[in-house]
């Protein structure tokens, strides 16, 4: 690690104000990338500003349905939230198939959104990597690439983003809530998060200083018989090959609404939203869901080593479309 200074910021404000006029300070919270990332010098910061201790820690009920749910709720309380195990089961086990329980107890949700790319080569500072230094290359593009993007890549990069709990949040509309130094602002989550295109080394839409400070999940009623499939390498403590979250919404035979979003495809959590629009008013069975994973994977771009990612992902679209409109549960 390089040497930097710590300060425990005491508000919002003052944590917006440090980071603003510093611009190699970095927010810490539960820091289980951020200290991983200092440890192998992919972060080299001024000075770490401590927001772990401010006033973010409550989930509440929003007015007409839905949650907030405050930037620093650990992701085990997200999960265990009886709110959230009742109207978005998708998120509570999106959240359980990752990482382990002792980094889900001091995650936080904003962290959750911030957490880097797992692509090896980033890691390894003996590769050269256009995220970690802008125009030293890719040896992804030509090198390992299994775990890699399907859609959104660039030239520039093809990492994949490695969140569960953002899948789900996609899937749901949820908006993020930020504080900076012109104010607060609220980001539609499938804004949140940015494709690679030629600046690899930025992740999201946030403007230099600003803090996450609340997750808005809103009203989806048919959420309730959502879910969240994981394929991976491991049973635990591996990210995804392919993760799906979907509800759908059946009325007599046809399909009213659905929500249906994909991770470990691209550098955000990708949302087909072709497939969704297909799948309105059709009867729900086996032959619509089929033709649905195939729409949404008709754009997909493999790489030399993740074509049986196409596969997998139009099988766990079926399976998931398949258990959400039989009520939801385990996929
Ligand atoms: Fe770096 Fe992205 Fe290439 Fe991985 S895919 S080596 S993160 S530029």
């Amino acid at each position: 690690m390089n040497k930097f200074s710590y300060i425990r910021a005491t508000s919002v404000k003052d944590a917006v104000q440090r980071a603003s006029t510093d611009e190699n300070a970095l927010f810490i919270a539960g820091g289980t990338n951020l200290v991983d990332r200092m440890k192998v010098f992919l972060d080299e910061p001024s000075q770490l500003i401590d927001i772990s201790r401010l006033q973010m820690q409550r989930i509440e009920p929003i007015a007409g349905g839905g949650l907030r749910i405050g930037a620093l709720v650990s992701n085990t309380a997200v999960a265990d939230h009886p709110d959230v195990r009742r109207n978005y089961p998708m998120l509570s086990r999106a959240i359980l198939s990752g990482a382990s329980q002792q980094i889900r107890n001091v995650a936080s949700v904003g962290g959750n959104l911030l957490q880097r790319t797992r692509c090896p080569y980033y890691y390894d500072t003996a590769f050269a990597c256009n995220k970690r230094e802008p125009g030293s290359g890719c040896p992804a593009a030509t090198g390992i690439n299994r775990m890699h993007a399907l859609f959104g890549a660039s030239d520039q990069c093809i990492a994949v983003h490695p969140s569960d709990m953002c899948v789900p949040l996609a899937a749901l509309d949820a908006i993020v809530e930020v504080e900076g130094p012109k104010g607060k602002r609220q980001i539609p989550f499938t804004e949140f998060h940015r494709l690679p295109g030629n600046m690899p080394q930025q992740d999201s839409n946030l403007e230099p200083g600003e803090l996450i400070t609340a997750v808005v999940v809103p009203p989806v009623p048919f959420a309730k018989s959502g879910v969240y499939l994981k394929l991976r390498d491991r049973a635990s403590y591996a990210f995804a090959l392919i993760s799906v979250a979907a509800a759908i919404d059946v009325a007599g035979d046809s399909i009213k609404d659905v929500r249906l979003a994909m991770g470990g495809v691209a550098h955000k959590p990708w949302r087909p939203t072709e497939a969704e629009k297909f799948l309105i008013g059709k009867p729900a069975n086996a032959e619509t869901f089929q033709q649905a994973a195939e729409i949404a994977l008709q754009g997909a771009k493999p790489l030399t080593h993740n074509s049986f990612k196409v596969e997998l992902a139009k099988r766990a679209i079926k399976r998931s479309l398949t258990v959400s409109a039989k009520g939801g549960g385990v996929a």
